[in-house]
């Protein structure tokens, strides 16, 4: 479970975010000052801070340069308010990865989220190669092999199989994967994933096993093991 620190004095806004990442299952640490905000920060071991620029002691600025400063590499997501444009900039230049201006869609928000999220684990685990059961995959030259015998996957196969591999023992749901591989701005249905699961079962794990790698959670979407049990 990925750990969001959110840091706004707002506190209906504060509220309101908090039950929206709590709803989407992520962890949430709140702080109401820029203080409280900075010592979270630099204490909890998190995935992600979501920093209001506008705060009355420590503002928003100084706790993300602050936090740079003392070494933390945690995404930063930087809120800011219509009137407060200019700082936008400067809260990048400060070590910000990314910002939205108040008022925002939540869709637009977690899509956000979910890329810094991304990103983050992007850097910390390229995934190149990988082996499972019969299985070897070799994400760069979109090469794979079941029993040392060649298996032909499609672009978008590789990107959902290695969405599912990078969730290992996590459930990854129908949207994740929708938001994900194939990006908001296209909306296939819900069964276009099921077709793409059922594809890749069958190309890796053979015509009628039971699947032993890429199971099904149900009414909640899939989850890869790397270890059959
Ligand atoms: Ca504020």
């Amino acid at each position: 479970m990925k750990t969001i620190l959110v840091v706004e004095d707002d506190p209906a806004i504060l509220r309101g975010l908090e039950e929206v990442l709590v709803a989407e299952h992520y962890r949430v640490l709140t702080a109401a000052t820029g203080t409280m905000g900075l010592t979270l920060g630099k204490k909890e071991n998190l995935d992600l801070i979501i920093l209001d620029l506008g705060l009355p002691d420590l503002n928003g600025e100084e706790v993300c340069k602050q936090l740079r400063t003392a070494g933390v590499p945690t995404p930063l997501l930087m809120l800011t308010s219509k009137s407060q444009e200019m700082d936008k900039v400067l809260g990048l230049e400060l070590g910000a990865d990314d910002y939205m201006t108040k008022p925002f869609s939540v869709r637009e928000l977690l899509a956000r989220i979910r890329a810094l999220l991304r990103r983050d684990h992007g850097m910390k685990k390229e995934l190149e190669e990988y082996a499972f059961g019969q299985i070897v995959v070799d994400f760069r030259k979109q090469e794979t092999a079941r029993k040392g015998k060649p298996v032909k996957l499609s672009v978008r196969e590789y990107a959902v199989l290695k969405f599912l591999i990078l969730h290992e023992g996590e459930v990854v749901t129908r949207d994740m994967l929708l938001n994900e591989v194939w990006g908001y701005e296209h909306f296939p249905t819900t069964r276009t994933v099921d077709n793409y699961i059922l594809a890749l079962r069958k190309k890796l794990e053979g015509e009628n096993a039971t699947p032993r790698h890429i199971l099904t959670v149900h009414t909640a979407g899939y989850k890869f093991v790397k270890d059959a049990t």
